[in-house]
């Protein structure tokens, strides 16, 4: 281990505190006020310049400048919780109603550890780092907002990295860091279908029009985009997480919505399940004497790992905890990451810091969920290395 991880982890504890400090209050969305609040308290303490506040509403940023020229760098951490109620039973819990259940407490934690070695280090640092903190990663609106409010601007951002902790979507054991070249995550996309027909009574179905039997057709008809219309070596999903419609057995109902999400590694795969999911119920709708109307609202883009940054990346972890302990991550997940807004932009590389305790640790967004504290300072050296060591 080279003199960056011996720092971070001498600062385990203090990243373990801070992390702490964050998890007893959770806010959501982009209401995330004392969680600001806290942050740009730490910042204005580790001396870094030009803390902004209020990007995304309640986002920040904040500048290192090294001591070389070169150029600028964005560290990422997302620092919104969730509408849970936590059940872990730590001294440290939340008892707002809301709870960090996805690690994004330690995320903060982990960018200040970074942060405070950069500063330690800025000599050593080409260019400048811009530490960025973005709320509403849950709910997918930070990091839009964020680049609505010029987030990659003043000064121009050049690349930018993160990492998600716990055990989502990775194979690896805490202390490990997992990475992969090119596509790691899918775009997200949800839509709400609408079919509407003529109400009636269920005796007389002749006389009514029904959209319960157009919901039937498209449930079945739109999983063929998928198995009949998407290459086999491509990946794709199609589904249909909620239908309401109708109130009693000889009631036909007036209209049935179905609501959805479709996922994809590509943005041709991602315009054409958009396109069909449309074209399949319109179809339907016209074709059983009915009407759709459909809504969607889109979401993060895939996530694609820069190549090259990804191998700066394996480079810089490897400094850290060795060969052995740096894994390749086999095959991309169907979830989603707003990461990708930015990485739409500018190249980039999204890793995972393995944490869960054991193999049977909570899963993320569930109320006993829970991380290995004695590994946050890897997630810090390794950002921090990554900085020290990209151009
Ligand atoms: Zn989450
Ligand atoms: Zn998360």
């Amino acid at each position: 281990m080279n003199s960056i991880g011996e720092r971070a982890r001498a600062l385990n504890d203090k990243i373990v505190e801070r992390r702490r400090l964050f998890h007893t209050c959770p806010e959501i969305n982009l209401s995330t006020v004392q969680t600001e609040a806290h942050i740009v308290e730490e910042l204005k303490k580790l001396g870094v310049k030009d803390i902004k506040q209020g990007l995304a509403e309640h986002g920040v940023t904040a500048l290192i400048e090294g001591g070389k020229p070169g150029k600028v760098l964005g560290l990422r951490s997302d620092m919104d919780g969730l509408n849970i109620l936590e059940d872990t039973g730590l001294p440290f819990a939340s008892k707002n109603g809301n709870m960090h259940a996805c690690g994004h407490d330690a995320h903060i934690a982990m960018l200040l550890g970074a942060a405070e070695i950069l500063t330690e280090n800025k000599d050593n640092l080409k260019g400048t780092v811009k530490l960025i903190f973005q709320p509403g990663e849950e709910t997918t609106y930070g990091a839009v907002a964020m680049l609505k409010d010029g987030v990659l601007e003043n000064p121009k951002v050049d690349a930018i990295i993160a990492l998600h902790t716990g055990g989502l979507w990775s194979p690896g054991k805490p202390g490990d860091i997992c990475y992969r070249p090119g596509p790691l995550m899918a775009s997200s996309d949800f839509f709400t279908i609408t079919f509407t027909g003529k109400g009636g009574h269920g005796a007389t179905p002749h006389l009514t029009v029904d959209p319960i039997a157009m919901a039937a057709q498209a449930f079945t008809a739109l999983q063929t985009i998928v198995s009949r219309e998407t290459s086999p070596l491509d990946s794709a999903v199609v589904t249909i997480g909620a239908i309401h419609g109708g109130s009693a057995g000889n009631i036909i109902a007036p209209t049935c919505v179905l609501k959805g999400t479709y996922r994809a590694l590509s943005v041709a795969t991602r315009e054409r399940l958009g396109v069909r999911i449309k074209e399949l119920c319109e179809d339907i709708a016209r074709g059983m004497r009915g009407s759709v109307e459909i809504e969607y609202a889109y979401g993060p883009p895939a996530l694609n790992n820069d190549k090259e940054m990804t191998e700066k990346l394996r480079l810089a972890a490897t400094e850290i905890v060795g060969a052995e302990r740096v894994r390749e991550i086999d095959e991309p997940t169907m979830g989603a990451e707003d990461m990708a807004c930015y990485m739409e932009k500018i190249p980039g590389t999204f890793f995972y810091h393995p944490s869960f305790k054991s193999e049977s640790a909570a899963p993320h967004h569930n109320p006993k969920f829970d991380i290995d504290e004695s590994v946050l300072w890897i997630g810090s050296a390794t950002l921090a290395q990554f900085a020290l060591s990209w151009q």
